[in-house]
């Protein structure tokens, strides 16, 4: 049985692809018709079949924006806090003192995606990166909120901590940081085939200062053999800066110097500039902030 068709009758605008213009365009009086996930028609006058007919009056319809970085497992109990916080001798930033107190519990990471797609979906996102912990059930969350995800699983092998609020400090656990490989390869490989179809995936070592070189090398090995992208945090906050002249703690530049350890699959390595930097004044470089939600 063929799928039915669709025709959203007379929106008042539409924002259309212009072939000949290369750029987006407002179209007045639009229909939009579509079958399944296929667009059949966008613009003034259809006249072909259709088996639901919606009236589009009063409304805008327009290609689904694109998430490229989130966190739906943590953020939407963060909202409200974390944006208030910020270490003064940290370079302002939340992540090192503030973050790891805000933490929710494991058993609130699906509560707390449900909220996030909501959020989503109701500021007209149809695609996100979902970089969260692999846990059961994460990959039917996603799919079951209809939205379209490349799931991003993170994995570290350290993670921060300061005992006198002006120095990060690193603690090292190599076990959990190969427990949290496997799990995220085989989360990764159950989203590539996952039934819904909408489901993709990045490998994500989560941090470029919280994952050694090896581990960065061998989630390429693992990004480059399933023909998918990675992608990390860098640059998070000024306190990264000293960091990075430890032969430990390498910056993406860097490793691309020193043999192509991050190259160009790797995206985005500049995120923290996009995120955290001073755009709008001084909150908003203070913490890990991220838009998906609506202002
Ligand atoms: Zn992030």
């Amino acid at each position: 049985m063929s799928a039915k068709i669709t025709h959203v009758r007379r929106l008042d605008h539409a924002v259309a692809w212009d072939e000949s213009e290369q750029r987006h365009v407002y179209l007045a009086d639009a229909d939009l018709v579509f079958r399944d996930s296929e667009i059949l028609h966008v613009g003034p006058g259809y006249v072909g079949p259709a088996d639901n007919v919606v009236d589009g009056a009063g409304f805008m319809a327009i290609p689904g924006f694109v998430n490229v970085h989130s966190h739906p497992f943590s953020e939407p109990a963060n909202k409200g806090l974390t944006e208030e916080v910020g270490s003064d001798k940290l370079g302002q930033s939340s992540l090192y003192e503030y973050l790891p107190v805000f933490g929710l519990d494991a058993e609130d990471a699906g509560p707390s995606t449900t909220v996030a797609m909501s959020e989503l979906l109701k500021s007209g996102v149809t695609t996100i990166t979902d970089l969260s912990i692999s846990r059961p059930g994460w990959l039917d969350d996603l799919a079951a909120s209809g939205i379209r995800a490349v799931v991003a699983p993170m994995m570290r092998q350290g993670y921060w901590f300061t005992k006198n609020g002006h120095t990060v400090e690193y603690a090292w656990d190599d076990k959990a940081g190969e427990k949290a490989f496997e799990a995220a390869m085989q989360t990764i490989d159950r989203a590539l085939q996952h039934p819904s179809g909408r489901l993709s995936a990045m490998v994500c070592p989560s941090q470029i200062d919280t994952c050694r070189e090896g581990f960065f090398k061998e989630a390429l090995q693992e990004a480059k053999k399933r023909g998918i992208p990675m992608q990390t945090h860098a640059c998070q906050a000024v306190v990264e800066f000293p960091l990075s002249a430890r032969p430990r703690l390498r910056h993406p530049a860097r490793l691309r110097r020193r043999g192509g350890a991050l190259p160009d699959r790797v995206r985005p390595p500049r995120h923290g500039a996009q995120h955290h930097r001073p755009l709008h004044g001084r909150r908003h470089h203070r913490r890990h902030r991220h838009r998906y939600f609506p202002a």
